[in-house]
């Protein structure tokens, strides 16, 4: 588990009700359906205006997992060449992307390239990220099932089409998602553990 995690479950779990908390962040192009996934998932709403979301802005939701009471702080950002800077320092505190491309726009398809290598720079190595293609109610598809599928496959990302505006698959997207970052903190935990006994054990035989 990071430290910036620890410390956030230490000072807050007494003033907040919840176990763990994680940040998430939606990156994709602008107009992709970002906000309207965010708010879908987070207050079960699509359409009404939404004010186009400038630089950087989260919303939260508490969710149980594992047992576990999970405070999600879901970063909305705003895909927009000269918020790209803006962005990107918040890459590092996150736990995990959602990368977003609308299935009938191939122009956001072919994007969704550079906010891989965005994270791939700025991110830790074994970051979480889904890949979600959005809109999937719009019968003007430019982008087949399988292309989604094949880019998630390559590096190594879990696919899902998804629709805010008829609720298709949005728990899901998030949900999956969060599953991935608590094993994985699962999976640092048992490979920092293993490495502190193998430390302990060396030191031993030293000794001896
Ligand atoms: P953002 O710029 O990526 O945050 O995109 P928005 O969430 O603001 O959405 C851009 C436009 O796409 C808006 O007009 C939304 O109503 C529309 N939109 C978003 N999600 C869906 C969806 O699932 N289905 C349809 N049909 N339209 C959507
Ligand atoms: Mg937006």
């Amino acid at each position: 588990m990071s430290s910036e995690l620890r410390r956030d479950i230490d000072t807050k779990s007494t003033l907040d009700d919840f176990d763990i908390k994680l940040k998430i962040m939606v990156l994709g192009e602008s107009m992709v359906g970002k906000t309207s996934l965010i708010t879908r998932y987070t207050n079960d709403k699509f359409g009404g205006r939404y004010l186009c979301t400038v630089g950087i802005d989260f919303q939260k939701k508490k969710i149980e997992k594992n047992g576990k009471k999970v405070m999600l702080q879901i970063w909305d950002t705003a895909g927009q060449e000269r918020f790209r800077n803006v962005t990107k320092n918040y890459f590092h505190t996150s736990q995990g992307f959602v990368l977003a491309y609308d299935i009938n726009n191939k122009e956001s398809f072919e994007k969704v390239q550079f906010w891989i290598e965005e994270i791939k720079s700025n991110a830790e190595e074994k970051i979480k990220c889904i890949l979600v293609g959005t809109k999937c109610d719009l019968d003007k598809r430019e982008v087949s099932e399988e292309e989604g599928q094949k880019l998630g496959e390559e590096y190594g990302y879990q696919f899902l089409e998804t629709s805010a505006k008829e609720n298709i698959n949005i728990n899901e997207a998030f949900e999956t998602l969060v599953s991935e970052i608590m094993n994985n903190f699962k999976e640092n935990r048992r490979e920092s553990l293993t490495l502190s006994t193998n430390k302990i054990g060396k030191k031993k035989k030293k000794c001896c």
